[in-house]
């Protein structure tokens, strides 16, 4: 862990802005080493800093696995709910940018990762990774029985676009009811490549990201990402 000036620090973990980080130290509610913090130009090592008697909200980087439930969006950038709102409010305005490892549309629910390390949110979402993200879908129609060869086979077209998805392995679980193996992350993947086969998705699931699951975890919880759910996403 490294020094790094105080302002910057509780204002990148989204404690304060750095000009009202002064006023916080007023106040006394910043201690460093024990004794309550002066200087917002300090250079502090994070793990000596306390706010109101608590140490800092993970100073040396957050990953979380999260259930998403249906009716929020994952990025500020579109209109709606946001995972934000589910989560400590101090997470939305972290730097770095707390980022969702593939986003999932505002009606599917399932297993979201969110993580501020730029590096492994890059390792998990590369397409040369071919890690699997699994779907479970519910359709309104009911299968046609060519559907698995068809994205087995690696050709199917998306509308609008000219690179064919990559091969998807398809589980057939019911005559409306499938489990779906991506490879890669295309907008509304999963929507459109039934739409592609003349069906319609009317409830959509993310299951699970290579072998982590999201086991007892309720629509909305989150706990933070273990060494060893990386291991079973990676
Ligand atoms: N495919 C979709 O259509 N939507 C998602 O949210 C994820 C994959």
């Amino acid at each position: 862990m490294k020094r790094q000036r105080l302002d910057q620090l509780l204002s990148n973990l989204g404690y304060c802005s750095r000009s009202q980080v002064r006023d916080w130290l007023r106040q006394g509610r910043v201690e460093v080493q024990g004794v309550s913090a002066r200087n917002p130009a300090d250079k502090v090592l994070p793990d000596t800093v306390r706010v109101d008697g608590e140490p800092l909200d993970h100073p040396d980087g957050l990953s979380v696995i999260f259930h998403k439930p249906v009716g929020y969006v994952c990025s500020h950038k579109e209109l709606g709910r946001t995972i934000y709102e589910l989560l400590p409010a101090r997470w939305a305005v972290r730097k770095p940018p707390l980022s969702s490892v593939g986003r999932l549309d505002k009606d599917t629910s399932g297993l979201l990762l969110l993580t501020d390390d730029g590096q492994l949110l890059h390792r998990l979402t590369s397409p040369r990774q071919h890690i699997p993200k699994v779907y479970e879908v519910i359709l309104a129609e009911p299968l046609r029985g060519d559907e698995a060869a068809r994205f087995a086979a690696g050709t199917l077209l998306l509308e609008g676009e000219e690179r064919p998805c990559l091969p998807a392995e398809l589980e057939v679980l019911g005559p409306q009811h499938v489990r779906l193996a991506l490879h890669e992350g295309r907008y509304h993947q999963v929507r459109r490549m039934f739409a592609a086969v003349g069906n319609h998705v009317t409830a959509l699931h993310r299951a699970a990201i290579g072998r982590l699951r999201l086991g007892e975890l309720a629509p909305g919880a989150y706990r933070e990402l273990t060494p060893a759910d990386l291991q079973l996403a990676l």
